[in-house]
């Protein structure tokens, strides 16, 4: 049985969430696309000692382990940006393509989480939904998130690097941030997490249904 679900938007909307909780229903495998940019990013910063290489960045992509998705410090606002600018880059996603196709494909369902994934890697995905909110929600999640684990994190800050991604996100000229026109659009700005998981759980369930 092959069933993909797609979920797209911007940081900090709830897309991981919802993500995470449609796969545990559901049994799918669940990916965080978004690690793959930020194990890159994040091995790219380290090998320029802080200035990012268009060769070396593309190099990392093809060689990327599984053990590189699992490092520390994936999360933070630094690692974000640098994934940020290395997702900007054609060739780098290029060489992370044909993986993300193959886990869309992989048997028993799987849900995949991103910015491209209803338009570039799994147009053709069961389910598409589209997870936004507004910016100011966003920065206030994010911030007590990283809040938690660094007590130095500043509000300004946070909403910064979320408007700096956004912006980078959006505007590049590969696979930008976009909803696909038959995605279900989900805004958590005023909807709790545990409504928009519901509404997403029983879309999902639809389409099972008759897949
Ligand atoms: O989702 P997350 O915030 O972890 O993603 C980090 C960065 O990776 C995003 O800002 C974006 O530039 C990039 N990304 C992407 N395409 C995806 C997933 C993430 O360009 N499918």
């Amino acid at each position: 049985m092959q069933f993909t679900v797609a979920i797209d938007g911007p940081a900090a909307a709830g897309k991981g969430t919802v993500a995470r909780a449609v796969a545990d229903e559901f049994g799918f495998a669940h990916l965080d696309t978004g690690l793959l940019y930020r194990a890159v990013g994040a091995k790219a910063m380290m090998r320029g000692r802080g200035v990012i290489d268009a060769e070396i960045a593309e190099e990392i992509a093809k060689t990327l382990s599984e053990e590189d998705l699992t490092r520390e410090g994936l999360r933070t606002a630094r690692v974000a940006q640098a994934a940020s600018k290395v997702a900007a880059l054609p060739a780098v996603r290029a060489a992370l393509l044909a993986f993300q196709k193959a886990f869309a494909k992989r048997k028993g369902g799987a849900v995949l989480d991103g910015r491209d994934i209803g338009t570039v890697i799994c147009p053709e995905a069961e389910v598409k939904l589209y997870v936004t909110a507004s910016d100011e929600v966003r920065a206030a999640r994010r911030y007590a998130e990283l809040k938690a684990k660094n007590p130095d994190t500043l509000l300004e800050t946070v909403a910064m690097d979320l408007r700096q991604r956004d912006i980078r996100d959006a505007s590049r000229d590969v696979a930008p941030m976009r909803a696909s026109d038959d995605a279900l659009l989900l805004d958590t700005s005023e909807l709790s997490i545990d409504a928009a998981v519901a509404e997403a759980v029983a879309l999902v369930k639809e389409r099972f249904g008759k897949a």
